[in-house]
């Protein structure tokens, strides 16, 4: 017998016989704990998330998907889907139940003459953009390149990209779902249009995604970089920047963090990028980059796959500890920038970050009820992560955060990006962020997951 958390949170033993025959069903393979491989598959990308879950079935295809959701189904088991692994609150993993890891699913194929590329479940961002540079081609993706393709776009996506190309969901063609019956579906446009509709930013509340068609753009050249300020013209510099934003093209982007520089002082940066013609950037980022008296101008010509990384080391690195907090903002207060100031200055840990993301563009002009993600308006994406090395400071670091949300969080808006959702966030925020949206997705996950199986996520419960 195996003992394993269900649904409901309850445990139940399953035979040996089931369990073995799932095993030798799967193509990737299961691992139960003490098996060789166990203690690696088990983690996510944030250090601090530490389960065990009883079983991780490794799936190298569609029909290991079918037969790990079917077993879940079937014994009301707690499942977690993982694709890269990256969501802060760690929903790639659980305490007892079974865990359907889609990492060993990477195949990618790029069809350059009609810009479109095929990517199944399990593919990072640096993998996909890999594979499109090759190209001279991207579609929009995360900031960062060790996310997975999955739960970002399945969240709606927000990059580099979004302001001309929209968010990844806008580029999102078709799926290919194995939804909760077990049944392997294609869905698109034309083919049930309801599940394609729910997919592109309901999260994954609807089913596992095995393999995602994107759109693609010709992108080569891009101008990149940050322009770094010391701390005492950081509320300046952050007033610039709201005012900023609404002035920006299309293919501009403008991102503001405060955050702790390489020599171990507390920073302002303004992160700029450019999708276009260089000189046009160059003109369109001046008033950014004559704005005070910068520390240092890193902002260059570069090409995109370099700018893709550009984010990853040292604060996105695979392990670390983390805590982070979200909301939405449409307006940048006085009384938030000073709040902000402030925490800067007293960082807990060198790793943590408060960071504005714009969104503006194409991604905002498409309607409210045109796909599930309803934040379509131009509006900041505030983050405030908190991030560490060593385990053992996870509760200075975690209150640390808490007393700075507290702080921050009357000056932001009750709605988030559901990709950022917290495990302390409530139920009325998930709410909130799928706006006019969730009653359709709670009758739509009726329809396919009437019984929830699919419920660690930002989750949508069954009308
Ligand atoms: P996982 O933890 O594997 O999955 C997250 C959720 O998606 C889970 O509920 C999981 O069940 C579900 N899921 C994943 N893959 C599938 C699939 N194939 N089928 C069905 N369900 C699936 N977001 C942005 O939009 N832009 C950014 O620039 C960005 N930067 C980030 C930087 C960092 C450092 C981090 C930690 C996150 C960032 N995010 C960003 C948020 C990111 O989009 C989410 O964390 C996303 O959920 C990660 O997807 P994943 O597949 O790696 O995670």
């Amino acid at each position: 017998m195996v003992a394993i958390t269900t649904l409901d949170g309850a445990r139940i033993d399953v035979g040996t016989a089931d369990v073995g025959a799932l095993k030798t069903g799967l193509r990737g393979g299961l691992l139960l704990s003490g098996d060789e491989g166990y203690e690696g598959a088990r983690r996510v990308w944030n250090g601090n998330i530490d389960r065990r879950p009883a079983l991780i079935a490794r799936c190298t295809g569609p029909a290991d998907v079918q037969q790990t959701v079917n077993f879940a189904r079937t014994h009301g088991l707690l499942l977690s889907v993982r694709g890269g692994g990256h969501s802060a609150p760690g929903y790639g993993t659980n305490d007892g139940g079974l865990v359907l890891d889609l990492s060993p699913m990477k195949a990618i194929s790029v069809d350059s003459g009609k810009r479109t590329a095929r990517v199944e479940g399990g593919v990072l961002w640096r993998e996909l953009d890999a594979a499109t540079q090759a190209h001279g081609l991207a579609t929009t993706g995360g900031t960062v390149s060790n996310t997975g393709v999955g739960g970002l776009t399945l969240g709606g996506g927000l990059g580099w990209l979004m302001g001309k190309h929209g968010l990844t969901i806008d580029n999102l063609l078709s799926a290919e779902v194995v939804t909760a019956d077990g049944q392997l579906r294609k869905v698109n446009a034309m083919e049930h249009p309801d599940l394609f509709w729910a997919l592109r930013g309901g999260g994954g509340n609807f089913g596992v995604v095995t393999a995602f068609e994107f759109r693609l753009h010709p992108v080569t050249q891009v101008l990149g970089g940050m322009v770094i300020y010391p701390l005492d013209q950081a509320a300046a510099v952050l007033r610039f920047y709201r005012d900023f934003c609404p002035t920006l093209p299309d293919e501009a982007e403008a991102y503001a963090a405060l955050l702790t520089s390489p020599e171990g002082i507390p920073v302002a940066a303004l992160l700029l990028g450019y999708n276009g013609p260089i000189v046009d950037g160059e003109k369109v980022f001046a008033p950014a980059r004559q704005f005070g008296k910068p520390l240092a101008d890193l902002v260059a010509p570069m090409p995109y796959s370099a700018r893709q990384v550009m984010l990853d080391t040292p604060n996105a690195e695979h392990g670390l500890h983390r805590y982070w907090r979200s909301a939405f903002t449409e307006q940048i207060s006085d009384a938030l920038i000073e709040a902000l100031v402030a925490a800067a200055a007293k960082f807990s840990s060198p790793l943590s970050a408060l960071i504005f993301f714009y969104l503006h563009g194409a991604g905002t002009r498409v309607p409210e009820g045109a796909t599930a993600f309803a934040a379509r308006r131009p509006q900041w994406d505030f983050d405030a992560i908190g991030q560490w090395t060593d385990g053992s400071e996870s509760a200075t670091h975690i209150a640390w955060l808490r007393d700075v949300w507290g702080r921050v969080e009357p000056h932001l808006q009750g709605s988030i990006y559901i990709n950022h959702i917290a495990a302390d966030d409530t139920p009325e925020k998930v709410r909130a962020s799928f706006g006019a949206n969730h009653r359709r997705l709670r009758e739509l996950k009726a329809v396919f997951d009437p019984t929830n199986l699919f419920r660690v996520n930002a989750n949508v419960s069954p009308a």
